[in-house]
């Protein structure tokens, strides 16, 4: 077989050995299944394994490469493969396995967004502990990708953009361009086809006719190099379509005037060489004024290193010249994958370099930690692998790389959390401008702080691009704010719902309220209003998912009704009645065990629920008071009994006093069915006689202490 002999060519023996038994586990274990192109399904992992393998990547890769569908698609488990293969391939295999053990109850659009978000973190956490995972998966996309005609639109769209969303930049910020280069022209294939077929029908000849200008020029620069270069190669390459047609949208320029369609690349020994080539093209040929770039002064974040200047030759053509040395070279084209393909001909110091240009992953993935919105989490692993960067200046010169779109925040966040929070103003080339600022390459940025101001604004989440800043911020309303932004976020929920004709309370219905907790890992209610307070979650989104629910469990009431939110008691399935909450777990206490008739006592419980307790349980001594809430057992409307009341009111002022009264029985939804008053003989009270409508002895005695304390009140009893 081709692999197999590909691998007797390339391994040691003990290697080849080792790669063969994951080789027939993997045969076996797909054995009988098929693509959807019809060829057993055995190929794809070959395939993957086989791009890992020309990458360069070592055995426990192409191992993985081959075992990386065996836990998703067959009967083998990740302990199968821990127990067969150990550890470290197992953690690769786990890494690319799709997320997908969420809860049921959510709807399929919904949930595949979520699944693919988290997929995705899953396999950002295993990148943080072994990067070799992330080889695997791009190996997988690429022939995904180069096969993926088959699929229907649908799912082809949406793979092709999150290739050219996320794994495309990926490869392209771990330095393997050939990869991000095909991934690229492979998704552009898809989502924008006509440009895709112009530039297929119309390169061809262009590049033809470019390639007999390389060789003409090369043919000159050899006639200099040689015998002052000692070792140097000329090549010309073509672009991708991909690149080029990005710049043709973002200039907004025709094909025939992107000059560097072929990019002109001269390789040499060592640094000096290569400025030494510089300053000899320069002498030959007219430079562009502005094109000139020096990225083995100043690296790319990808490592990326070459000298890159734009020339117009003699007869007119303009072309784009690249200068590196070969071991940049190996860099620029195999990235990350470079440490295993050239083991020998990668320094350490680049090595140690790579490692240090990693850290991103695991800063990521640290401050990913409050992001619990699947899809802000996939911004941000979108805008933090974005390969196109800005190099901002301090006033002292110090060089700040930032994301293409960043501000003067972002700036200030990325200096240092405390310059971030107390930050009012921003200098930019020497002048005041708004904090919003999107800052341009080698903008020169002073930060004006004040120790005195409060904090971050909250609408600066509305500017910032980098989750460093966005997750500062929202790190300090959370902190600083939480008690606001528990009330702010009910607020904002109750509005949101509001605005769609809902009230948020026949809204918030457990089954959909434990999915969502879930979902983002809330503890408790407290956690989820302050998430939506400070916009840790979308409060759009999360009412979206509330909608759904009802409407899929309300099919029958077509009409949305309003209730009245003032309604002090809400009733739970299990006949108990909460004090002004609702949608709450609720939850009889063990120790306890409570029934009905007797007198409870609601205790909110950190992340489960309500738990009744009986009201004299020696238990609820341990308790935080201010969690106790009030509950009682629901009384079926028929057992609804009349309560006379008589009240005594200082006569000085009684309007106030029964205006008090009327409130507060409103507030808390009793109804009055008789009201009379009358002076006291001694004209010293207002006498008044009420009947309020009553559900449990309980309740009266509770709405009795509730008036004996309004002010003006003297007595109250019940009429006898
Ligand atoms: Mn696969």
């Amino acid at each position: 077989m081709l692999f197999l002999d590909k691998i007797k060519n390339t391994f040691k023996e003990e290697d080849y050995l080792e790669i063969k038994t994951a080789f027939d586990f993997a045969s076996n274990a797909h054995a009988g299944q098929f693509r959807k192109t019809g060829e057993p399904y055995i190929t794809h992992p070959i395939a993957v394994a086989t791009i890992l393998v020309d990458l360069g990547l070592d055995v426990d890769t192409i191992i993985a490469g081959l075992l990386h569908d065996v836990v998703e698609d067959t009967k083998y488990t990740i302990d199968d493969v821990k127990q067969k293969f150990g550890n470290a391939i197992a953690e690769m295999v786990e890494g690319v396995t799709k997320l997908s053990n969420l809860p049921i109850e959510i709807d399929p659009a919904a949930r595949m967004k979520i699944e693919q978000a988290e997929t995705i973190r899953k396999l950002f956490f295993a990148m943080a502990k072994d990067i070799r995972v992330i080889m695997v998966k791009l190996a997988d996309r690429l022939h995904n990708m180069r096969t993926i005609s088959i699929l229907q639109e649908k799912t082809i769209l949406r793979k092709a953009s999150e290739t050219l969303d996320i794994y495309a930049p990926l490869a392209g910020r771990l330095g393997i361009s050939s990869i991000k280069d095909e991934l690229e022209d492979l998704s552009m294939k898809y989502l924008y086809p006509d440009a895709y077929q112009y530039l297929a029908e119309k390169l061809d000849s262009q590049i033809t006719n470019r390639l007999k200008v390389v060789e003409k020029i090369s043919n000159i620069l050899n006639e200099q190099l040689k015998g002052t270069i000692e070792n140097y190669e000329i090549k010309g390459r073509p672009k991708h379509y991909y690149s080029i047609y990005k710049k043709m949208k973002s200039q907004n320029k025709s094909l025939d005037e992107i000059y560097d369609l072929i990019a002109l690349r001269i390789i040499v020994n060592t640094v000096s060489d290569c400025y030494a080539v510089l300053g000899l093209v320069h002498a030959l040929w007219k430079p562009i004024a502005g094109r000139f770039k020096d990225y083995i002064a100043n690296p790319k974040p990808n490592m990326y290193q070459s000298l890159h200047t734009t020339i117009i030759t003699d007869f007119g053509e303009i072309f784009e010249v690249q200068i590196r040395t070969f071991e940049m070279n190996k860099i620029a084209e195999y990235g990350i994958a470079a440490h295993w393909k050239y083991k020998e001909g990668i320094s350490s110091k680049s090595m140690s370099e790579f490692d240090k240009k990693l850290g991103w992953i695991k800063e990521m993935m640290d401050l990913q930690q409050d992001i619990s919105d699947s899809e802000d989490f996939l911004n941000t692993v979108k805008v933090n692998v974005a390969s196109e960067e800005v190099y901002i200046f301090t006033p002292k010169g110090t060089v700040v790389d930032l994301p293409k779109g960043a501000t003067a925040v972002d700036f200030a966040y990325k200096i240092h959390s405390e310059i971030g929070n107390h930050c009012v103003g921003a200098k930019i080339n020497g002048k005041m401008k708004p904090l919003s600022t999107v800052l341009e390459n080698n903008n020169v940025v002073e930060i004006i702080t004040n120790n005195a101001s409060n904090g971050p604004s909250r609408d600066w989440l509305n500017f910032v691009i980098t989750p460093g800043a966005k997750s500062k911020i929202k790190a300090f309303f959370k902190k600083a704010m939480r008690e606001e932004n528990i009330k702010l976020g009910k607020e904002m929920l109750e509005l949101e719902a509001k605005k769609r004709n809902y009230n948020i309370n026949d809204l918030i219905k457990e089954p959909i309220m434990k999915v969502i907790f879930e979902t983002y890992s809330f503890d408790d209610y407290d956690e989820f209003y302050s998430a939506i307070g400070c916009n840790g979650i979308k409060v759009q989104a999360v009412v979206s998912k509330l909608l759904d629910y009802y409407n899929k469990t309300n099919k029958t009431s077509n009409n949305p009704s309003i209730t009245p939110t003032t309604k002090k008691y809400y009733s739970n399935s299990n006949g108990i009645l909460i004090d002004g909450f609702d949608g709450f777990l609720i939850k009889i206490a063990k120790c306890c065990s409570p029934l009905p008739g007797d007198d409870i006592i609601g205790y909110i419980s950190r992340g489960r629920g309500i738990m009744v307790h009986k009201n004299n349980c020696p238990n609820l001594t341990n308790l935080e008071k201010e969690r106790l809430i009030n509950a009682t057992w629901e009384q079926k409307n028929d057992s609804l009994f009349n309560a006379p009341l008589h009240i005594e009111v200082d006569i000085s002022n009684a309007t106030k006093s029964i205006a008090g009264i009327t409130a507060l029985l409103s507030k808390l939804n009793v109804k009055t069915i008789a009201f009379n008053t009358m002076v006291s003989k001694d004209n010293q009270y207002m006498i008044i006689k009420m009947t309020l409508e009553i559900n449990s002895k309980e309740d009266l005695s509770r709405i009795i202490d509730k008036i004996k304390v309004l002010r003006g009140v003297q007595k109250v009893s019940r009429e006898t």
